[in-house]
Formats: structure tokens, sequence, C-alpha cells
């Protein structure tokens, strides 16, 4: 006799993306015609940079030839493309190995996974609001009691509160929790940690012999100095910290498939002396994962030099344009919004205190412009919303237009 998995009816509601799209479909097939401005998924646009293709192009070619052909490769990647990423790395001062590096078919499913090699029994905390795998993936690892209607909030979990008073970035907490996701520059709320931050983090982290989970994915939109990209450019952080990252905002990935997680060797935690961690993740993907594609793979590894690099920049350039507009756009009509600078996510506050959805419904309806209410990415995001920059030029500047003209408040 089969049975599920209980935990799955813990979680809280559908998935935030399908209920924008239900809502968006719904108001289309009231108002055929109309041509609806999405602003909401945080999916890339724009073509892949040059190189990237060139480098696909040549492993396919090599691929289609007995003599050249390969089949599986590791399933830690392949080793040009984790010396690449160690040199990438250097550029920052970070000093890391290749066989700390693991790649992956993309940071979201690492950051699902990771916890695989977590007892159940770890108390975990994350950012309020946040990217929603954090969270779901640890409700269905059974981490969590309930989901709590009254308060927004499943019960187990310690939330660290990102709001305007905290800049969006939270404090370490003041309990002792063992698991930590951390994401900067952060989706949704586009806020970007400064080392001190991270630091209190790290701190916190070997004090209590607590494990960071670290989502870089946004890294190389920081574009103002003196923030760091990696978490390892924090003293201390290859004992405390796990960091994932991925190809897909920086390079155009998102169909692709391409990303990274970082096991230190000197990462420990209370029953795991260095070594232990980094043996324990090779060990889950080498029995759960067959390898990233080598295809992806050749593209990865032309994204982190030369032309490939340079036009992967131009690429984040692109949508940083986007967001400047946004910004400037949204500011124009009076809405207080944060982030943009350093990250692709402008974090606007409703007007009048409106609740989320409620704001998300009226930008439809009056200026058919889809963005992402907050609120779904957990209780503190209510009254935000958060606009992407993921579009074409033409598209971000008409969707403005539209709301300049069209949103009274
Ligand atoms: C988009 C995104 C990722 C990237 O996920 P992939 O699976 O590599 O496409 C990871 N983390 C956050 C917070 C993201 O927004």
């Amino acid at each position: 006799m089969a049975t599920i998995n209980k935990n799955f009816e813990k979680l809280a509601s559908g998935y935030l993306f399908p209920e924008i799209a239900r809502r968006t479909a719904s108001w289309q097939k009231d108002n055929p015609g109309i041509e609806i401005m999405r602003l909401g998924i945080g999916n890339t646009t724009e073509a892949l940079p040059p190189a990237v293709c060139a480098a696909m192009h040549e492993k396919i070619e090599a691929l289609s030839e007995r003599s050249t052909y390969s089949g599986y490769g590791d399933e830690q990647g392949d080793t040009y493309l984790r010396e690449a990423l160690v040199a990438y790395y250097g550029r920052y001062g970070v000093e890391l190995d290749p066989t700390e590096f693991f790649v992956s078919d993309g940071a979201k499913s690492d950051a699902a996974n990771l916890q695989d090699i977590f007892g159940k029994d770890n108390v975990v905390a994350i950012q309020d609001p946040a990217y929603p795998v954090y969270v779901d993936s640890n409700v269905v690892a059974g981490r969590t009691g309930l989901f709590d209607k009254e308060s927004g909030r499943y019960n187990g979990f310690v939330y660290l509160k990102s709001n305007e008073e905290n800049g969006f970035i939270p404090s370490p907490p003041d309990e002792k929790v063992d698991l930590i996701y951390l994401c900067s520059p952060n989706n949704p709320t586009g806020s970007v940690a400064t080392k001190e931050q991270l630091k209190a983090f790290v701190d916190y982290a070997i004090r209590n012999k607590s494990v960071i989970i670290f989502d870089s994915a946004y890294s190389e939109y920081i574009t103002e100095e003196g923030y760091p990209r990696s978490i390892y450019e924090v003293e201390g952080a290859e004992k405390c910290a796990i960091e994932i990252n991925s190809f897909s905002k920086f390079s155009g990935f998102t169909g692709v498939r391409l990303g990274w997680t970082i096991v230190p060797k000197a990462l420990e935690c209370e029953d795991a002396p260095s070594g232990v961690l980094n043996a324990l993740w090779n060990r889950r993907q080498c029995t759960f994962f067959n390898g990233a594609s080598n295809i992806a793979q050749a593209g990865g590894f032309a994204a982190l030099s030369g032309d490939g690099y340079a036009q992967s920049r131009a690429l984040v350039d692109y949508y940083m344009e986007n967001a400047r507009i946004i910004g400037e756009g949204l500011k124009k009509v009076g809405l207080t919004v944060y982030g943009g600078v350093n990250s692709p996510y402008i974090w606007a506050k409703t007007p009048n205190n409106m609740p989320s959805w409620a704001f998300f419904d009226l930008l439809l309806d009056t200026c058919h412009v889809v963005v992402t209410p907050g609120s779904g990415f957990g209780p503190a995001g209510e009254g935000f919303v958060r606009v992407s920059s993921y579009g074409h030029r033409e598209n971000v500047i008409q969707a403005m237009a539209s709301i300049e003209e069209n949103l009274a408040i």
C-alpha cells in the first residue's frame, strides 16, 4: 500500500506564479484584444551571448563525430569548467579548489536538494520575504509544523524579517538555529548585503555551528563598489557556508540550465568535522545526479572569460538599464521604491497601504501591467510588489508609459 508524503499537504497555497498566470488569463478572457505587459516573472528575454552560442555549436559538432563524442561526464562537472570557476572566484580574491565545486543543472534544484545532507531536526531560518524554494523544500522534507494562516508562517521556521527599518537585510536571529538561507543581492527585495552584515551571520554561524546556504544568483548585478559578490569574501565563511550560483541570470541560461554549488572542504557543523559535508554532497550528487549537460557546460565555460564574459556583462547592463527605467518611472508616479541598483528587481511599496494582491489587480486592470505581489514571498512582503526588469526594452518603456498615464493613486 503506497502512501504519499503528507508534508506536501502542509504547503500553504498554489505556487505564486501559477496564481499570477491564473488571474492574468482570467483578466485577458474578460478583456479580449487588450495587450498585457509583463514585468512579473524573473525570466530572461534577451538572446544568448554569441560566444556562448559558438562554444555550444562547437560542442555539438564534437558530439556528432565518433572520434570526439563523449557520454556521461563527471557528476561534479567537467574539470575544465570547475577550474574556470576557480579562476572566476580568484578575481574577487576568493581561493577555492576545483573539488569544492559541484556543477549542476541550476541553482534552484541545488537550493532544494542541499537540505538532503542535513538532519531532519535542524531548525531552519529564512529571510522573510524569500525565494519560495528555500521554504517549500524544507516543508516537504518535514522540518516544519503546519502553516498558520493567521501569521502566514509555518510553525518551526525562524523568520528573519526584511523590512524598511533594516533596509531589507535582517540581523542574525537571537535564538539558536541550524540552517540559515541567505540571498544577496536579494530576490525579491533587490537589497544587497554589506560585508559587515554578512560577517555578522558568519560569526553567528561559527559560534553556533550553524550552516549558511548563500544564494548569490545575482552577484553579477552588483554595480556599486564594496559589496561582496561571494560570501567567501568574508573571513571564516569557508568554515560555515555553502554558496549556490547560476549562469541563468548572468548569462541568459534560464532555458539552457547550468549552475554550481560550492561546498568547501573546510565546512563543518555540529557532528561533522571539515571534509565530511563536502564528501556527503559529493555522495548525494554521484548517487542522484548524472551531471549537467556537456553542451551547457561548454557554453558556461565560454561565459566566464574573454568575449563571452564581456557579452554576458553587456546582457546584465541591458537588464540594469531596464531596472533604472522602471525605478525612475515608479518614483515619478509617487511610489516608494527599493532595489533595482544592484539587482534586477525593484521592490515597490504599494500606495495607501494597499494589500499586495489588490495593487496587483489595480495595475492589471488600469495599466495592463503584470507584477508580482510581495506577499507571495512571505508575510513580510505584504504591502509590496516586485517589479522585474527582465523584458525587451520596448516593452519595459511601454509598460512604464502605461503606468505613468493610467495609474491613479
Ligand atoms: C533565478 C534564481 C536562481 C537561478 O535558478 P536556476 O535554477 O539556476 O535557473 C537562483 N536563486 C534565485 C534567488 C533566483 O532568483
